[in-house]
């Protein structure tokens, strides 16, 4: 089964997060035994890229949601390490600032939204202003509470002018995090990273599992759909959504554009200058 399907809210489901493993990693037993597969996935992501790039017609979009520590920089870096810099941006979002917070909630995003032939990924997304917001009570419910229906809308103004959304809920246990918590207190390579907010926040673990439920069951659908990635295991998480970006990107059927040029023609030319200059270097080597 592909991974599209495999992981995938279909739009109109409910969702459970607790029923879902976080450990889950297929078939394989560790990440040696991955290793193969990663790196196939990371290959053919890496073409379908150019493809991207080149053809001019299509973006991506890849938003990337998750509690504290469940990995959001460490996809982007895997992602990245494998696309072209020059096709690919890369933003995060923070508490809005008085500019941003003096428009509306999509405004910064929308700004945000990758051109044709790029790839945007977003470190936390339009997502926040129905879950922090939902969770702190940020607005009032009647204010969140229509931001569903929007960020819909928002979602198919994209899709309609070309832009493919990828939406990834990074899914750890309570376990996990507190694990991962631990391991930035003792790495000093890693002790920057905490902040006093990823406990306090732990102490609303079921309401953001509510909220984060809310916002796939409200907004999983055809064009723009949430998956729900097990990320206990980091190389699983990672070899998940390469899969799932090089899935969607296939299913484009995107081509090499026709070149500009008369090919013919310019051959020509590149051998009369050849010709003229004397040969010049060999073709080959040197
Ligand atoms: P990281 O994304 O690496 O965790 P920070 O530790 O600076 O970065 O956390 C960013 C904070 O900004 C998070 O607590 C997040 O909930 C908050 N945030 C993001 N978007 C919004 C928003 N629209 N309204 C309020 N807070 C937000």
């Amino acid at each position: 089964m592909d991974y599209v399907k495999r992981f995938q809210v279909k739009p109109g489901d409910k969702v459970n997060l607790k029923e879902i493993d976080a450990s889950f990693r297929d078939r394989h037993k560790s990440h040696e035994h991955a290793l193969a597969e990663i790196e196939v996935y990371n290959n053919k992501l890496r073409k379908l890229q150019y493809l991207l790039y080149a053809e001019n017609k299509h973006s991506l979009l890849i938003c990337l949601q998750g509690r504290d520590a469940a990995g959001k920089d460490g996809t982007i870096n895997h992602v990245l390490a494998t696309l072209n810099p020059q096709g690919c941006t890369v933003n995060g979002f923070k508490v809005p600032s008085t500019e941003e917070a003096a428009h509306d909630f999509l405004w910064r995003y929308h700004k945000a939204a990758p051109a044709r032939g790029q790839v945007a990924i977003f470190n936390r997304s339009h997502y926040e202003d129905v879950l922090v917001v939902r969770v702190h009570d940020l607005v009032p419910k009647e204010v969140w509470s229509k931001r569903y229906d929007q960020i819909n809308d928002f979602e198919k103004i994209l899709h309609g002018n070309g832009t493919h959304i990828l939406k990834f809920y990074l899914h750890i246990d309570a376990d996990e995090q507190l694990k991962r918590f631990k391991k930035r207190i003792d790495d000093p390579r890693r002790q920057w990273k905490i902040s006093e907010s990823d406990y306090t926040e732990r102490h609303y673990w079921d309401d953001y599992t509510r909220a984060f439920e809310s916002a796939m069951e409200k907004c999983s659908t055809k064009q723009a759909p949430w998956f729900i990635i097990p990320a206990n295991y980091k190389w699983f998480r990672n070899l998940a959504i390469s899969r799932i970006i090089v899935e969607t990107l296939d299913s484009l059927h995107m081509k090499m554009p026709d070149p500009t040029v008369d090919i013919k023609e310019i051959r020509k030319k590149y051998h009369e200058i050849r010709k003229k200059e004397g040969g010049g270097r060999p073709e080959k080597g040197n």
